[in-house]
């Protein structure tokens, strides 16, 4: 199957509400521009050199995510047309970001990332420290920045009552911040392997490469 179909088939099974974010970490500008002229105009990538350079080289109307972990001395590169970062995982980060985004004049929209899996490997706020963050008056009197939602990664596992289990927590925080009052409508989970499960438990961004690109090689 073709990069466009791929995606014509993915399509036909998110409902309207989802948004679908092409993972094309790793893939050439060739293999993204057939994903674009196939209409898909949010991709994600997860290091920043290369966003930045598929940036430089592509459509001006694309929206880029970042979706990869994130070192505060390299936003400075992305600030000026990143429009979204998942994986906010400290307040530093974000007092990062705010910074950047203002020498454009811009504001930035993040998602705080929670650690939702049980390895140690991955990165992420636990629940309580995502309600304090948003909560302080550090982040209150950021003009530049936004935080719209929550990220998480589930465990790597093919055992998807662990995965299910992770989304359905995910998916309790969200709606206990929101619930705290904070204006949150975006909750980015699901891959390839596990989009459907995501969506059956609420999530309305997914994020999916290989499904889309095929295997990446590294
Ligand atoms: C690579 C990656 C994905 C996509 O993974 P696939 O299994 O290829 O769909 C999604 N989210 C993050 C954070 C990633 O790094």
């Amino acid at each position: 199957m073709s990069i466009a179909q791929n995606l014509t088939a993915i399509r036909a099974d998110l409902p309207k509400e989802v948004s679908l974010v092409a993972v094309s970490k790793t893939k050439p500008v060739g293999d993204l521009m057939e994903a674009y002229d196939a209409g898909q105009r949010i991709f994600g990538e997860n290091k920043i050199q290369e966003m930045v350079d598929k940036h430089n080289q592509m459509p001006k109307d694309i929206q880029w995510h970042m979706i990869g972990h994130v070192q505060r001395n390299k936003v400075k590169y992305m600030a000026g047309f990143v429009d979204l970062i998942h994986a906010v995982d400290s307040l530093r980060l974000l007092i990062e970001i705010n910074k950047q985004a203002q020498k454009h004049e811009r504001k930035i929209q993040c998602l705080l990332q929670i650690k939702i899996a049980e390895e140690d490997s991955k990165f992420g706020l636990d629940f309580e420290s995502a309600r304090k963050l948003l909560d302080s008056e550090d982040y209150k009197n950021m003009e530049h920045v936004e935080v719209i939602g929550l990220m998480g990664m589930a465990t790597f596992t093919e055992d998807m009552t662990v995965v299910e289990k992770e989304f359905k927590y995910l998916k309790q925080c969200y709606d206990h911040i929101k619930s705290d009052g904070n204006n949150l409508d975006a909750l980015s989970m699901g891959m390839s392997g596990d989009y459907k499960l995501a969506i059956k438990n609420g999530s309305n961004m997914v994020r999916i490469g290989s499904h889309i690109f095929g295997a990446r090689n590294y």
